[in-house]
């Protein structure tokens, strides 16, 4: 979801998009795929201060978010 890259499925973590420390559930709209380096540097990170880090991990965010999360995560992410 986030560096684009491509990987096996055994070397992707599920990431919850909202963190489960700042309110984030299991709920499908709110877990998607991240490589094992992504997943570490966005760790307990808000969604938008990651996005902010990082203008690749960003776009490819924007790219893909609207088909795998919830429509009020993108929501609030295009509102910050
Ligand atoms: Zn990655």
């Amino acid at each position: 979801m986030y560096c684009g890259e491509r990987f096996d499925v055994g070397e992707l973590t599920v990431d919850h998009v909202q963190p489960r420390m700042r309110g984030g559930d299991h709920s499908p709209g709110n877990l998607v795929t991240a490589c094992n380096a992504c997943n570490a540097r966005k760790a307990g990170m808000r969604l938008t201060d990651f996005l902010r880090s990082d203008p690749v991990v960003r776009a490819n965010f924007l790219r893909l978010a609207g088909q795998h999360v919830w429509k009020r995560i993108v929501r609030d992410v295009e509102r910050e």
